[in-house]
C-alpha cells in the first residue's frame, strides 16, 4: 500500500519513460511526495526490458527511414537531424546521471557499437545521396562510406563471408553508435529515485483514473487489495498499456485516438565464434509494405558485459498491447469515437496487413532467407528464436478519416494534469527528450523556476547542438567521456559544460 494518500505527482508504469521522469522530479522538485505503480514485480521488465527491444541508440546514424528520398531523389535530413539532438539531450542527461553517482558503471547500460547502413544493389545510389548529405552535417561529422567488399570485410566480416564479389554492395558506418540497454538504465534510475524519496511499488496495477477537483483520483490493486491516491498530476507511462488509462480517463483530448500493436521476434546467435565475429549494428532498407521500425538489422549486444547477437526483429501480429498483456487488448480499445480512424487505417494500408500476413505464417528457412541477406553464410543451428517486445502504433482521425502513426505522441489535458504517452518510436533513445517536452507542456508555471536545474541535467535544454558548434563540441567530449564512448581522455573526467545563462 502506498504510504500516503495524496500524491504531488503518480507516476503510472515502471518504464524508461516514467523512470525518467521520476528522476527528473526527484532532482526538480527534492520536496515532492512522487509515486511509481508497476503492474509487474519488476521495473524495466516490458518493452524496456533488454531483450524487448533491439537496444539501439538511435541517433539517425544507421536508420534509412530518417532520411526519405524526395521525388528529385533528394535527400531529407532534418528529421535524422532532430532524432540525433534527442539522443544528444539523452547522453547528456545520463551523463548527469554518472557525474551524480545516480548510475552506476556506464558500461552497465551503454556501450559503443558502431552503426551501419548496408544496401545491395538498386539502393547504392540513396545511400550514397544519404551519406553525402548526412556527412556535411557536424551531428553526423565522421561518418563513412564503403562499395568495398575488402573495406566491408574489415568493418564487418559477416556481411561478406560467403558474398560473390559482383554483388554490388554499400555501407555507411559511425563510430559513434551506441548499444543501450535500457531495461538495466530503468532499474538504476528508479533505484535512484527511490534513494531520494520517490515510493515505487511493483506488482500494483492502476485500474482507472477519476477527475477529483482540478487533480485525479487514481485506482489501483496492490497485493493488499485495491486503493485510491489523489493527485494534482498523473502520467500515464505504462507503454502498451497508455491507451486504455487514456481512454479511461475521458480527458477530450484522447477522444479519436486508437492502437495498432505489432508484435516482434528476434533470432539470437547461439554461437560464441559467430558472435564474436561482430561488431556493429548493421540497418538495411525496409522491405516494400514493411512498418519502419521493422526492418531487420543485425545487431551487436551487450548484457551486464556478454556481448551477443539479434537478427530481427521480425514483424508479426497479436492483438496485446503489452507483451505481458491480454488477447482482449485490442478489441477492448475499440469504441464510437476511434471506430472510423480505426477503419480508415484497416482500408488505407493493405500493404502493411498483407505484409504482416506474410510475416506470421513463415517458416524457419524464410527467417533464415532473410538473415542471409545481411549474413550469407549464416546456419540454422547457430540461432534460437525469441520474442520481443509488443509495439502499440498510434491511430488518430487524419483527413481521410485516421492515419497510422509510427512516432511517439503525447496527450494531454489542456489543464496539463494528465499526460500519456503513446506510441513507441523512436523510443526509449528518446525518453529525455519526451519527459522535458512532457514537464515544458504540464507544468508552464514551474519553468522559470526549474530552468537552470534543466540545464545543469541536460546543458543543451532549450537549444540545437547543430547551431552552437562549441556547445556540441564539449558536450560530445563530455558525454564520450563520463559514459566511456569512444576513448577516455588523457586529462581525465571531463566536466560538464557549465549551463549558458
Ligand atoms: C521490438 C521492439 C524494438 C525496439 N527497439 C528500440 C530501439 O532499438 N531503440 C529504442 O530507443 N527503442 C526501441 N523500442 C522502443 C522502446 O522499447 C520503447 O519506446 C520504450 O521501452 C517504452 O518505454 P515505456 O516506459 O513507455 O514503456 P514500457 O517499458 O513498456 O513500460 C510501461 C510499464 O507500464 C506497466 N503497466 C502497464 N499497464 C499498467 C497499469 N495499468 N498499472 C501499472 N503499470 C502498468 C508495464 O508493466 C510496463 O512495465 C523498441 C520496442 C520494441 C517493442
Amino acid at each position: 500500500m502506498p504510504r500516503h494518500h495524496h500524491y504531488d505527482a503518480v507516476l503510472v508504469g515502471g518504464g524508461v519513460m516514467s523512470a525518467t521522469l521520476a528522476t527528473m522530479l526527484a532532482e526538480l522538485e527534492p520536496d515532492w511526495n512522487v509515486l511509481v505503480l508497476e503492474k509487474l514485480e519488476q521495473v524495466g521488465a516490458e518493452s524496456s526490458d533488454m531483450w524487448n527491444n533491439a537496444g539501439t541508440g538511435h541517433a539517425a546514424l544507421c536508420e534509412l527511414n530518417y532520411t526519405p528520398a524526395g521525388p528529385d531523389g533528394i535527400i531529407d535530413i532534418s528529421k535524422a537531424v532532430a532524432i540525433n539532438e534527442q539522443f544528444q539531450a539523452s547522453l547528456q542527461f545520463w551523463a548527469h546521471l554518472v557525474d551524480r553517482g545516480v548510475l552506476a558503471d556506464p558500461s552497465s547500460f551503454i556501450n559503443t557499437v558502431p552503426h551501419m547502413s548496408f544496401v545491395r544493389n538498386d539502393d547504392v545510389p540513396f545511400l550514397r545521396a544519404r551519406y553525402e548529405a548526412l556527412s556535411q552535417h557536424p551531428l553526423f561529422a565522421g561518418m563513412q562510406w564503403t562499395s568495398d567488399h575488402a573495406q566491408l570485410k574489415e568493418w564487418a566480416p559477416l556481411l561478406v563471408a560467403d558474398r560473390s564479389t559482383d554483388e554490388k554492395v554499400a555501407a555507411t558506418r559511425a563510430e559513434a553508435g551506441t548499444d543501450v540497454d535500457f531495461g538495466t538504465l530503468t532499474q538504476q534510475m528508479l533505484a535512484g529515485a527511490s534513494k531520494n524519496g520517490v515510493e515505487v511499488l511493483t506488482g500494483h496495477t492502476v485500474k482507472t483514473l477519476r477527475r477529483r477537483d482540478s487533480g485525479w483520483m487514481v485506482r489501483a490493486k496492490g497485493p493488499e487489495g485495491r486503493f485510491e491516491v489523489t493527485t494534482p498530476f498523473v502520467f500515464v507511462g505504462s507503454g502498451g498499456g497508455a491507451l486504455h488509462l487514456l481512454q479511461r480517463s475521458g480527458i477530450p483530448e484522447g477522444k479519436g485516438f486508437g492502437g495498432f500493436p505489432v508484435s516482434g521476434q528476434w533470432l539470437r546467435c547461439t554461437n560464441p565464434d559467430v558472435v564474436e565475429q561482430h561488431a556493429a549494428k548493421v540497418y538495411g532498407q525496409a522491405e516494400v509494405g514493411a512498418p519502419p521500425m521493422s526492418v531487420p538489422h543485425l545487431d551487436t549486444r551487450y548484457s551486464n558485459g556478454t556481448k551477443a547477437l539479434m537478427f530481427g526483429p521480425y514483424a508479426g501480429f497479436s492483438p496485446k498491447f503489452l507483451k505481458q498483456g491480454s488477447l482482449w487488448d485490442l478489441p477492448r480499445s475499440v469504441k464510437a469515437h476511434n471506430l472510423l480512424p480505426m477503419l480508415a487505417v484497416a482500408r488505407d494500408n493493405v500493404s502493411l496487413m498483407t505484409y504482416l500476413g506474410r510475416q506470421i505464417v513463415q517458416s524457419m528457412d524464410q527467417r533464415l532467407e532473410a538473415l542471409k541477406t545481411f549474413y550469407p553464410d549464416a546456419r540454422e543451428q547457430d540461432w534460437e528464436l525469441l520474442t520481443a517486445g509488443q509495439r502499440v502504433q498510434v491511430i488518430k482521425k487524419g483527413p481521410r478519416g485516421g492515419v497510422l502513426q509510427f512516432g511517439t505522441e503525447l496527450v494531454r489535458a489542456a489543464d496539463g494534469s494528465v499526460a500519456a504517452l503513446l506510441g513507441a518510436s523512436p523510443g526509449a533513445s528518446t525518453a529525455v527528450d519526451v519527459m522535458l517536452r512532457l514537464l515544458t507542456e504540464c507544468f508552464p508555471a514551474r519553468q522559470e523556476f526549474w530552468g537552470e536545474r534543466l540545464r545543469t541535467m541536460v546543458p543543451s535544454y532549450g537549444m540545437k547542438l547543430s547551431d552552437d558548434p562549441d556547445l556540441l563540441s564539449r558536450t560530445l567530449a563530455w558525454t564520450t567521456d563520463t559514459l566511456n564512448l569512444g576513448e577516455t581522455s588523457p586529462r581525465g573526467r571531463t566536466a560538464a559544460p557549465s549551463s549558458p545563462n
